[in-house]
Parts: structure tokens; C-alpha cells; sequence
């Protein structure tokens, strides 16, 4: 089973029909069986523990304002998976069982393309951000088991996102900044090159990886995916370029060679 980071960009991503939302369908279409999936997504934050969402029928939560009506009215009704959820919280210390969550835009908006039946059954692990960036690459090592039992490995979050300079959310058109450009560039060259510990370091970028990632819980859940990896795989980028003048849009599929 691959394991795959997504760039989610805007929530109407959800509802629109655009090269990143096909891009998501048609990795879905060739996943082939699928037992479960857990994603890791920007939208669940955590300070000093991982949590993994233990609900059975986990509900859709809209956690994000100011949109249009249609994308409060999505719902995303995958059964969870309490029993792989109790597995990781057994095998991983410092992950715990929740039952306060459910699916956050981060997890639906991709899923509903990526997989519209919402047949397979999907848990959610919390970003512990009190946690150094390099733990979260191991965490991503530990979760790498996860693979050959056919379980979907699913980062959500963004290359490059700094909301506070964006563009209009939808404008594809708009020219990327020079910084968002120069990070791309700079942390895709490092993936390519196999360099995940500079990845995880991505904070010796300084003033630059602060501009890309103000906050970084968008960038995080890139370090499960290549955590996951193995000398075996290939790396693909399922998606690339730059919205909105610095929502970075690319994506990862790591699969095996
Ligand atoms: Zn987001």
C-alpha cells in the first residue's frame, strides 16, 4: 500500500473540480483494495499527546467559517475503525484514544474525492505539536507497519501556507511569491534527494521557513509520509504548483518500486 501526502489547499476544494481534486480521484480509483486509512491531518492539533479518533461512526465537523452553505451541508459518513485505533494505541506510546473527534475538513475535503463511497474506514491521529519536527518523522517510521496490512497512510496539509498573505482562494491564475517559490523548490529538491532529516529540519531555513509555515501544522504531516517510506520505494509527486500566490499544492505518493 502506498502511503500519500495531499496538499488540501481551500476547503471548496471539497466541491470543486480542478487539477488537484481529478489529481485525488484518480489516485483513488487505482488504490486497489483498501483496508482502512489513517490520516494524519493539519486540522487536529494536540499539545503533549497524539491522539487517535476512536468513534465508530466518526461524524463530519465543519471546522472552518465563512464559506458557502454547500460545503457545511457535506458529509463524510466512513465508519471509523475502533479496534486499529486501540492496535496503534498499544504499539506507539504517547498515542491515546479519543472520542472527541470526528472528520475534519483536512480528512473530508480530499476523501470525498479521493474515495466518494466513503466504504473504507478511516481513523484519525492527532499532530502533538509540542513534539520537535524529527519526532514526527519517527512517528511516521512506527507507523510504516501500517502498509503491508493494507492500511492507506494519508498526510493532509499544504506545502507551502501562510493564510495571512494569500491570495483569493481560488486564483490559480496569480503568481506565485518568490518565497514560496525558493521553499518549494528547496524542500522538493530535498525530498528527491532522499534527505528526510534536512526535511524534518526544514526550520534551518529560518526566516524563509517562517514565511512558508508560520505555523507549521500544515507541514507536519509531510514527515509521516516520508517516515513511512523505504529504501524500496519511489517517490512521485502526484500534484505540484502554487495557488493563490503561496498555497503550495504538492503532493507525494510514496509507493513501492
Ligand atoms: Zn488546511
Amino acid at each position: 500500500m502506498p502511503a500519500v501526502f495531499i496538499s488540501h489547499g481551500t476547503p471548496l476544494n471539497a466541491l470543486l473540480d480542478n487539477r488537484f481534486t481529478r489529481a485525488w480521484s484518480a489516485f483513488g480509483h487505482d488504490l486497489g483494495a483498501c483496508e482502512a486509512i489513517v490520516c494524519v491531518s493539519a486540522h487536529w492539533v494536540t499539545q503533549g499527546m497524539s491522539c487517535v479518533s476512536a468513534g465508530a461512526e466518526p461524524p463530519t465537523i465543519y471546522d472552518m467559517r465563512g464559506f458557502p452553505d454547500a460545503l457545511y451541508r457535506i458529509v463524510y459518513p466512513a465508519r471509523g475503525h475502533t479496534e486499529l485505533a486501540t492496535e496503534l494505541v498499544e504499539r506507539i506510546p504517547g498515542v491515546v484514544l479519543s472520542s472527541d473527534w470526528g472528520y475534519d475538513h483536512g480528512t473530508w475535503s480530499v476523501l470525498v474525492h479521493m474515495l466518494p463511497r466513503a466504504d473504507v474506514p478511516v481513523i484519525q491521529l492527532s499532530i502533538d505539536y509540542a513534539l520537535p519536527p524529527a519526532r514526527h518523522l519517527a512517528l511516521g517510521r512506527e507507523l510504516a507497519f501500517l502498509r503491508d496490512r493494507k492500511v492507506l497512510l494519508l498526510g493532509s496539509g499544504q506545502f507551502v501556507h501562510n493564510l495571512a498573505e494569500a491570495g483569493p482562494r481560488t486564483d490559480h491564475e496569480m503568481v506565485p511569491y518568490d518565497w514560496a517559490v525558493e521553499f518549494d523548490t528547496i524542500v522538493s529538491g530535498w525530498i528527491d534527494a532522499g534527505d528526510f532529516g534536512r526535511v524534518a529540519n526544514f526550520e534551518s531555513l529560518g526566516a524563509l521557513a517562517e514565511r512558508a509555515h508560520p505555523t507549521y501544522e500544515h507541514f507536519l504531516p509531510l514527515l509521516y509520509v516520508l517516515g513511512a517510506s523505504t529504501d524500496e520505494d519511489r517517490l512521485r509527486w502526484l500534484t505540484e504548483g502554487i495557488v493563490s500566490g503561496c498555497h503550495g499544492m504538492r503532493s507525494l505518493v510514496v509507493e513501492e518500486s
